[in-house]
């Protein structure tokens, strides 16, 4: 099988370990990568991001390491130490099998911990350049056995200026050796770096069409400055991402966008310089195993992860240059999957957005935002394809004895309805007589609507909650401005994710509901009567 990961001369050892994984084929730099780095020469191997790097080099890695020999025989210098421990764990997962010991070095863990590791004889160390250094000065890690020295994301590397590092510890590995030169880009300095350390490299290019990921669907939306983190909620809303990376310039603007996104109920994890390394491992986690569906970040902190199936690359602020813009939507879109890219734009940002483009050789499409009326649409379309799934697979054959006990008392469509209502994450109604209480006809909803509830109040029933900004003080306040509503003619309000329940004066009910149109944060909202708590 000359097409598959059997052809490339690897033992059945590294084979299982790739096949636990899932990979069922060699990406197209792993299948150029991996032979050459096999055959023991330096490599130098150009790819674009989200290409299956890491297992380019990681699996020649644990194929090469002499199980035996409890000497360092490799080692993986890497620009972040998110990236250490993400290399270490797939060099952890491939060499498995072989019994491959493998320890990650960065700064900001303590160092017993790492000398522990050390000295119970480690054979692969994957370290960021300052850290490695440092236990190579304190005499704690000796690279003398070293047969293969890796440098990924070599042009991130020198362009945060660890080439005086990476130097030092070049000047430290045996001269029987191989380098792997792993980067999404060779600028000139890496030829540079190349010609002195290499010897007769091998190269092994990936070419791509464009700059970006081919797959990676680009969009933009103009927004003025203000309303960016409504419309920010709105695209959420209207794409209601499995897994969106947002990206903010600033430390600060991750920390005021975090919280404002969670204040609307959106559950969010967010990673920048300034949060400890523990919780930076914590919030990737959370993000990776889906208990959140949004990560907020810098360039910097994002810098080289593996986050994988985010569908959704959204730029908060635009990016400063077109490196960083292929960079952050590089973590959609990978290893062929597809992938959105989605730009907010002010208009003073216009001409870098042309520029990017320009740069990038791409044409992002701009679109219009949505509207109320197209969120409630996509998220009725997506509710009825998700029951269509799962009338189809019968996932729900296992509530059978749930309706077999309802089944007695009503009908099949009335628990279909309660069924549905509460899937879509409606709330229990509340039952204070602890009886059941008698069933509506629909004319009973009808008159119970018209006619105001037991204490004079008239419920009202707006679409647009928590997850819009809407709160309790803004309702008395936007009433008051745009229809004229006293706040003493207001009740109860209840403010839910996406929606609000209000009770008015009668008389205020009326001029609100005749009102043309009333807008929260500038878009358009709706009212309507509801059905009246019940006494
Ligand atoms: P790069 O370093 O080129 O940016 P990564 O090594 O981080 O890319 O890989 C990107 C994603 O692709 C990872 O989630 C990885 O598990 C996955 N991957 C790598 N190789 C394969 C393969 N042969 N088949 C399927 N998925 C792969
Ligand atoms: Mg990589």
């Amino acid at each position: 099988m000359p097409d598959g990961f059997e052809g490339l001369g690897l033992g059945d050892e590294v084979l299982r370990a790739i096949e636990d994984l899932g990979y069922e084929e060699p990406s197209p730099i792993q299948a150029q990568a991996i032979p050459a780095l096999l055959a023991g020469g330096d490599v130098i191997a150009q790819a674009q991001t989200g290409t299956g790097k890491t297992a380019a080099y990681s699996i020649p890695i644990v194929e090469r390491v002499v199980a035996g020999d409890r000497t360092v025989q490799a080692a993986v210098i890497v620009p972040t130490r998110e990236l250490a421990v993400q290399v270490a764990e797939a060099v952890h997962a491939l060499g498995r099998v072989r019994g491959v010991t493998v320890v990650p070095l960065y700064g900001g863990q303590p160092y017993d911990r790492q000398l522990r590791a050390l000295r119970g004889g480690v054979q692969v160390v994957v370290g960021t350049p300052g850290r490695v250094m440092d236990h190579i000065r304190r005499g704690t890690l000796e690279l003398d056995t070293v047969r293969t020295l890796v440098l990924d994301e070599a042009d991130e590397m020198l362009d945060m200026g660890f080439i005086e590092d990476i130097e030092f510890i070049l000047d430290k590995v045996p001269a029987e050796r191989q380098i792997g030169l792993f980067s999404a880009t060779i600028p000139a300095r890496i030829e540079d770096l190349a010609q002195s350390y290499l010897r007769e490299p091998r190269r092994v290019t990936i070419q791509q069409e464009t700059a970006t990921a081919p797959q990676t669907r680009q969009f933009w939306y103009q927004v003025p400055y203000r309303a960016k983190l409504d419309v920010l909620t709105l695209i959420l809303d209207f794409e209601s991402p499995q897994s969106a990376i947002i990206f903010c310039r600033t430390k600060r603007e991750v920390d005021a966008l975090t919280e404002a996104l969670e204040a609307r109920g959106y559950k969010t994890a967010a990673i920048h310089g300034d949060i400890s390394q523990g919780q930076r491992e914590q919030q990737l986690r959370a993000f990776r195993d889906g208990r959140v569906e949004l990560l907020v970040a810098t360039d910097v902190a994002a810098r080289g992860l593996d986050i994988p199936d985010v569908t959704h690359v959204i730029n908060y602020d635009i990016p400063d240059d077109a490196d960083a813009y292929v960079h952050r939507i590089g973590r959609t879109g990978r290893m062929g999957k597809k992938g959105e890219a989605v730009t907010l734009i002010t208009p003073r940002e216009m001409r870098l957005l042309r520029l990017i483009e320009q740069q990038t050789r791409t044409k992002m499409k701009p679109l219009r935002l949505p509207t109320v009326e197209d969120i409630v649409a996509r998220r009725r379309e997506a509710y009825l394809e998700a029951l269509r799934t799962t009338i189809d697979a019968r996932a729900g054959n296992t509530y059978a004895d749930v309706f077999a006990a309802l089944a007695p008392d009503y009908e099949a469509r009335e628990i279909a309805l309660a069924a549905l209502y509460l899937a879509d994450g409606g709330e229990v109604p509340a039952r204070t007589d602890g009886t059941r209480p008698e069933a509506e006809s629909d004319d009973d909803v009808r008159a119970a609507e018209a006619a105001p509830s037991e204490h004079g109040m008239v419920r009202l029933f707006l679409d647009a909650g928590r997850k819009r900004g809407v709160s309790p003080q803004e309702l008395l306040r936007e009433f008051s401005d745009q229809a004229g509503v006293a706040p003493t003619t207001v009740g109860s309000i209840d403010v839910y994710d996406r929606f609000a329940f209000v009770e008015v004066k009668p008389g205020s009910a009326k001029k609100l509901l005749a009102h043309p149109q009333l807008t929260l944060h500038g878009l358009p909202v709706n009212l309507k009567k509801a059905t009246p708590k019940r006494p």
